[in-house]
C-alpha cells in the first residue's frame, strides 16, 4: 500500500484510474479507444461541454466568464496573459511570493514593465508579503494563491481597481472562492484537476475585450474562446480525465465538502509537527498551505534517515524541492486522511525510535 504525497502530477482517485483505463480500451462502448477518436465527433465535444459545466457548477462561474481548456501547463499562461494583457508602454502589477511567482515576472518582463509590489524572496518565501500597495494604472495584478513550493496559501484576495489574475494550479477546486474576485484565473490540471496537459483558464468577457493588436493564434485568449477550445486538437485524454475527476468531486459533495476534509487533513499534519519534537514547519504559522506542507528535522542529519523510514512504511513524494530541502506533503483532493494518519504514525515511530537511541547513547556515557 502507497501513500502518494506528491506535488504533482498528484493521486487521482482510484475510481478515475478505473474508468480511465477502461476508456482506453473501449471508450463508451463504441469500440473505439479515447486515444483514437477525433476531438470533432459528438462523443468528444459531449465530454468537452461536460468538463465545462462541471467547472461551472463546482466553482459557481458566473455567466460573463468564459471557461477555457488550453497546452502549455500553468507555464505558458505566464507569458500569454502578458501577451493579451500587458500592452505596450504599461506596466502590470505582481506579487513576488514564491518560486512560480518569480517566473511569472520573469516571463512578464518580456513583454513589458513590471511593478514588483512586495516580495518575501530575501526570506526564503517563508511568508506571504501583507500591506502593499498595487497601482491604479497597472493593466493587472497577479498573484500566485498557493505557493506549492514553499507551502503558503493566500485566502483572502486583494482589493484592488485593476483587473486581477490568478495562478490557482495548486489549490483549485480544494476550497471556496468566488470567481467575481477574479478577472482570470488558470490553473495547470496536474494538481487538484486531472492529469498533466491541460490548463484551465476561467476568463471574464470584458477582460477578453480589452486584448489589443496581433498576437500568434495559439497565444490569444479570443481564438479560443471563438472555437469553444478547440482551435486545434485539444489534449483529449487530460481533458477526458479530468471530467471523471471532477464528476467525483460532484458526486462526493463538490468543494464545501472537498473543503471540510483538506482543513482535517492539514490540521491534523500541521498538528504532529508542532507537537513532534524532531519536526518543525517551514511556513509562517498565519500563511500555512492546506495543500502542500513544507517542513525539517530539527537535525539535519535525520532528513535522510527520515525519509528512508517513510519510504519503508509507503509514504511516497514527500522529498522537498530541492532548493528549499527538508520535506514536502501534498495534500490534493484525492488523497484521502487515512493517508495523514499513517505519516503522523510515521512520525510518531520515528520519533519513539530516535529518542530511545539517545536514551540508549545517554546510558552509555553514564555507565
Ligand atoms: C506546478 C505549478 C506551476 C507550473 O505548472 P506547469 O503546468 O508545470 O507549467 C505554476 N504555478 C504553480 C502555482 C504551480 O504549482
Amino acid at each position: 500500500m502507497k501513500h502518494n504525497f506528491g506535488a504533482g502530477p498528484c493521486i487521482l482517485p482510484a475510481s478515475v484510474l478505473d474508468q480511465a483505463a477502461d476508456a482506453v480500451r473501449d471508450f463508451n462502448g463504441i469500440g473505439l479507444s479515447i486515444l483514437e477518436i477525433s476531438h470533432r465527433t459528438p462523443e468528444f465535444e459531449a465530454v468537452i461541454n461536460e468538463t465545462q459545466d462541471l467547472v461551472r457548477t463546482l466553482l459557481g462561474v458566473p455567466a460573463d466568464y468564459s471557461v477555457l481548456f488550453l497546452q502549455g501547463g500553468a507555464s505558458t499562461q505566464f507569458s500569454m496573459l502578458a501577451m493579451n494583457f500587458l500592452h505596450q508602454g504599461k506596466k502590470a502589477a505582481y506579487l513576488d511570493s514564491g518560486f512560480f511567482s518569480l517566473k511569472a515576472i520573469k516571463e512578464a518582463l518580456f513583454y513589458g514593465a513590471v511593478d514588483i509590489v512586495a516580495s518575501s524572496k530575501d526570506k526564503n518565501y517563508y511568508y506571504v508579503p501583507v500591506g502593499y500597495q498595487i497601482p491604479e494604472d497597472a493593466a493587472y495584478f497577479h498573484y500566485c494563491s498557493n505557493n506549492t513550493i514553499e507551502g503558503t496559501e493566500m485566502f483572502e484576495v486583494p482589493v484592488t481597481s485593476v483587473p486581477v489574475i490568478c495562478d490557482m494550479s495548486s489549490d483549485i477546486f480544494s476550497r471556496s472562492i468566488d470567481v467575481s474576485d477574479f478577472d482570470l484565473i488558470y490553473a495547470g490540471a496536474q494538481k487538484n484537476m486531472g492529469p498533466a496537459g491541460m490548463t484551465l483558464v476561467v476568463i471574464k468577457n470584458s477582460l477578453l475585450e480589452k486584448v489589443q493588436g496581433d498576437i500568434a493564434s495559439m497565444s490569444d485568449y479570443r481564438i479560443f474562446k471563438d472555437h469553444n477550445s478547440m482551435f486545434n486538437t485539444p489534449p483529449v485524454f487530460s481533458i477526458y480525465v479530468a471530467m471523471l475527476n471532477l464528476r467525483w468531486l460532484k458526486e462526493k459533495g463538490g468543494i464545501p465538502k472537498q473543503e471540510s476534509e483538506n482543513i482535517a487533513k492539514a490540521d491534523l499534519l500541521y498538528q504532529e509537527i508542532d507537537r513532534n519534537s524532531l519536526f518543525y514547519g517551514l511556513s509562517s504559522t498565519a500563511d500555512r498551505s492546506r495543500m502542500n506542507v513544507t517542513f525539517k528535522t530539527i537535525d539535519l542529519e535525520l532528513e535522510s534517515a527520515f525519509l528512508d523510514f517513510a519510504a519503508s512504511k509507503g509514504m511516497v513524494g514527500i522529498k522537498g524541492y530541492p532548493s528549499a530541502g527538508g520535506f514536502r506533503v501534498s495534500l490534493y483532493n484525492a488523497l484521502p486522511l487515512s493517508s495523514v494518519e499513517a505519516l503522523v504514525k510515521c512520525m510518531q515511530a520515528f520519533e519513539a525510535k530516535h529518542s530511545n537511541q539517545k536514551v540508549s547513547i545517554e546510558n552509555e556515557v553514564t555507565v
